[in-house]
């Protein structure tokens, strides 16, 4: 499933590709997807229009367009759900059988694909209302006071995305790792001290993943549908080999050797290492 780190690589990736491109037209071959948009609203005050920027907010993206023949702008609001993928390939190009929506670009295609319609693209902005800060944005302090409202676990805790913005199932287990807390300690029971090193393990993990590169494979617009959108500039290939807990129990904790645990916290699979971090 797509996280806040490939969101962000896809952003940066789709930004130069789409940025003064004209929307020739809009077709919506999935209603679902445009939800609560209409889709024929959606087609409607699409067409004509112009690309101007992309951004990204929690795992959202916002796609900014300039209205035809008008000054005003609009927000396309997208999320890529679970098997979501955008990207661009050339007209000539088959469109993928689960192509939710597919934007004309002129000599490209804009698509929008999705195997099974959990993502979004929509006028909608009103999931955004309830967002909390950028994890790059808010002060130790304040993630502090924030946690001090919740008895949930800390790591039920760091899912929601009023507390911070961005953070998924892989990334809340690595960040307590790194930051040698247990993902059951309830989250008003951390002090200052922990609040403060989990924070800046959330920056550090999200920013390495955005630096070493996506764990989706993503298509690329060279034509050829199965080249992989992005491998590490080092050489390691994906984040995925560079995770340090998740998926991987049973396997020696990389610090002391114990065996790492799973667990289930509210339906999704916690993986820790029980000497590292220690506590209920
Ligand atoms: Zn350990």
């Amino acid at each position: 499933m797509p996280e806040m780190p490939e969101v962000e690589i896809l952003a940066r990736h789709l930004r130069p590709l789409l940025r003064g491109k004209t929307v020739h037209s809009v077709n919506v071959r999935r209603e679902r997807s445009t939800r609560p948009t209409p889709p024929r609203q959606f087609e409607k005050v699409l067409a004509g229009a112009r690309f101007k920027d992309l951004s990204r907010r929690g795992k959202y993206l916002q796609f900014q367009l300039q209205a035809k023949r008008q000054a005003k702008s609009m927000t396309v609001l997208g999320h890529l759900g679970m098997t979501g993928r955008m990207f661009l390939t050339l007209k000539k190009e088959p469109l993928p059988s689960h192509t939710a929506v597919v934007f004309d670009l002129g000599s490209h295609h804009f698509v929008f694909e999705d195997w099974r319609y959990f993502g979004r693209m929509s006028l909608d902005m009103s999931p955004l209302d309830t967002l909390g800060p950028e994890p790059a944005d808010v002060s130790p302090e304040a993630f502090a006071e924030s946690l001090k409202k919740s008895r949930q676990s800390i790591k039920v805790k760091l899912l929601d995305q009023e507390l911070i913005a961005g953070v998924g199932n892989i990334y809340a287990s690595e960040a307590l790792f790194r930051a040698r807390i247990s993902p059951k300690l309830p989250a008003n029971r951390l002090t200052p001290a922990q609040a403060k090193t989990l924070l800046h393990s959330v920056r550090d993990v999200l920013n390495e993943a955005v630096k070493f590169g996506s764990t989706v494979p993503l298509k690329t617009m060279s034509g050829k549908s199965d080249a992989l959108f992005y491998f590490s500039n080092d050489g390691e290939g994906f984040y995925e080999k560079r995770l340090r807990v998740y998926d991987r129990e049973g396997k020696p904790c990389l610090n002391c050797g114990t065996k790492i645990k799973r667990i289930t916290q509210a339906a999704r699979s916690t993986y820790f290492c029980p000497r590292c971090q220690k506590g209920r």
